[in-house]
C-alpha cells in the first residue's frame, strides 16, 4: 500500500510504500494499478509500536474477567458487592482479577465461601502468581480437600486453570488500535500447546500483532526461594545452547542475586531484565557493565504509585521503576505494559515515563522522568533487540502506526486517540472511523 503525505518523527515529509518490508520512501510516489491509497494529510507515521512484555492469554482472559483491585474495588465491602452480583461465564464460573491485600487482608476458600458458597469463583491476585478459588471451584478443579484454597502459579494444577478459550481476535482489535505491531509474550514456562496455539492464532489472522516468546529463556524469581548457584548455572545452560536469559525482577533482593548470578555466568548481549521495579544506586552500574537491557513499566507508576508511596518504606521510593537514571548510567531500557498486570494501552505508558504522577497528582521519582521522544523511542525497539529503535527506511519491517496529528502535537499528548491507522507488513489491520 502506499502512504501519501506522512510526516517522519524528523520532521521530513514523505511518502511510503509499504509490503511486507518498507519497500520506498520518497517524494510524490505514484500510486501503482490497484495499490491502496492511505493519506495522512502531513501526520506523524511511525515504525508500528511492539510492547515488549505482556502476557497475552491472560490478557484476553482479563477482557472478561472481574475486577476486583484498586482502584475499582478498595474495599471489603466492594469486594463482596462485586462478586455477589457477578454473572458467571458462559462455562459457570465467576473470574476476578487484580486483587491486592489493600483490598480485604489474604483471602482463601472459606473467606470466598461466605461471599458465594454455590458458584465456582476464583480470583487471581494482581501479580499472576497467584489465585484463591472457593470450594465450589476447588471441586471442579479436582483439589475438593485443598486446605485453603491458595494456589500458586508454580503449582502444576495452574496449567488447567489457565488453559481456557479465550478471546485473541478481541485482545487483537484492541491492541491494534493502540498503533502495536508486536508484543512479546513474557510468560515462563509456556508449553508446546501454549507456542502452537499463539502461533495459530498468529498465522490465522485471529490474532494480528507479531509475537515473540521469551519462554523457555524467562525465569521468575520468588524471594523465599532465591538460590544463587541454581540461577547461575540455569542462565549458564541457557547461554551454552547460545540463548539468552530474561529474568524477572521486583525485588531489591532478586535483582541483586541476579547481576550475581550474571556476574559469575557470564552475560549474553541479549539478556534481559523484566521489570527492574526497584533499583538500589549502586546497583546501576552493575547493570551497565553487563550490558543487559532492561525492559520495565513506569506504568505502574501512574496506575500504583498512591500505594507505593503508602506501603514502600521512604528510603526505598528513589529507587522504583527507574528510567531516566538507568539511561545516564549507559543501561539499554525498553518499555512495556505487563499486560493484563498493568494497563495494555504503551501511550499511557509513555505518559507515566514523562511524568511520573500517581492517581492522586503526586510526582513520584521526578528525576526518572524522561522526554517524550525517549518515552516513544522506547516502544520502537526490534523484537529480540528492544534497545534497537526501528526507522520509517527502506528495508525496514512493514509495520507502521499513522496518527491523526503531526509529530510536534502527538509528542506533546502521547495519547492513543491519536491513532488513525495501523499498517502490519503492509496491510491495514486498524483505521479509526
Ligand atoms: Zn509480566
Amino acid at each position: 500500500m502506499l502512504i501519501h503525505r506522512a510526516t517522519l518523527l524528523d520532521g521530513t515529509a514523505a511518502d511510503i510504500r509499504v509490503g511486507a518490508r518498507i519497500e520506498e520512501v520518497g517524494q510524490r510516489l505514484t500510486p501503482r494499478r490497484g495499490e491502496a491509497v492511505l493519506d495522512a494529510g502531513g501526520a506523524a507515521v511511525l515504525p508500528g509500536l511492539h510492547d515488549h512484555h505482556v502476557h497475552l492469554r491472560s490478557a484476553a482472559q482479563a477482557l472478561d474477567s472481574l475486577s476486583v483491585g484498586p482502584p475499582t474495588v478498595r474495599t471489603k465491602d466492594q469486594l463482596t458487592h462485586a462478586l455477589s452480583h457477578a454473572v458467571p461465564g458462559p462455562d459457570g464460573w465467576i473470574r476476578a482479577v487484580g486483587y491486592h491485600e489493600s483490598v480485604a487482608g489474604e483471602l482463601n476458600r472459606a473467606t470466598l465461601d461466605a461471599v458465594l458458597a454455590h458458584i465456582p469463583v476464583r480470583i487471581q491476585h494482581r501479580s499472576g502468581a497467584l489465585w484463591v478459588l472457593n470450594s465450589a471451584a476447588l471441586g471442579r478443579v479436582g483439589l475438593p480437600g485443598h486446605p485453603d484454597g491458595r494456589l500458586r502459579s508454580a503449582d502444576p494444577w495452574s496449567d488447567a486453570l489457565q488453559r481456557r478459550e479465550s478471546d485473541l481476535a478481541e485482545l487483537s482489535r484492541r491492541i491494534t488500535a493502540t498503533g502495536v505491531t508486536g508484543v512479546t509474550d513474557a510468560t515462563p514456562d509456556l508449553d508446546a500447546n501454549d507456542l502452537v496455539s499463539l502461533m495459530m492464532a498468529h498465522r490465522s489472522r485471529e490474532f494480528r500483532p507479531g509475537v515473540r516468546l521469551l519462554a523457555p529463556g524467562k525465569k521468575i524469581l520468588h524471594d523465599d526461594r532465591l538460590d544463587l548457584d541454581a540461577l547461575t548455572a540455569w542462565i549458564r545452560d541457557r547461554h551454552h545452547l547460545g540463548q539468552p536469559v530474561a529474568v524477572h525482577c521486583v525485588t531489591a533482593a532478586q535483582l541483586v542475586v541476579t547481576i550475581a548470578a550474571l556476574k559469575d555466568a557470564g552475560s549474553h548481549p541479549l539478556d534481559r531484565i523484566e521489570h527492574a521495579a526497584v533499583v538500589p544506586e549502586d546497583n546501576l552500574a552493575d547493570l551497565a557493565e553487563l550490558g543487559v537491557t532492561v525492559v520495565t513499566q513506569p506504568n505502574f507508576v501512574a496506575e500504583r504509585g498512591d500505594q507505593y508511596l503508602a506501603d514502600v518504606p521512604a528510603h526505598e521510593i528513589d529507587q522504583l521503576w527507574r528510567v531516566a537514571s538507568l539511561r545516564r548510567a549507559g543501561v539499554s531500557v525498553a518499555l512495556s505494559t505487563d499486560m493484563p498486570f498493568g494497563h495494555g494501552d504503551p501511550w499511557a505508558a509513555m505518559r507515566a515515563a514523562v511524568s511520573r504522577t500517581t492517581p492522586s497528582g503526586v510526582i513520584l521519582n521526578g528525576a526518572e522522568c524522561v522526554t517524550p521522544t525517549a518515552a516513544l523511542t522506547m516502544f520502537l525497539g526490534w523484537p529480540d533487540r528492544p534497545d534497537r529503535p526501528r526507522t520509517v527506511e527502506i528495508g525496514e519491517p512493514g509495520d507502521l502506526c499513522v496518527l491523526s496529528e503531526p509529530p510536534a502535537v502527538a509528542l506533546a499528548e502521547l495519547d492513543a486517540a491519536l491513532v488513525a491507522a495501523t499498517v502490519i507488513r503492509g496491510e491495514l489491520v486498524y483505521f479509526a472511523m
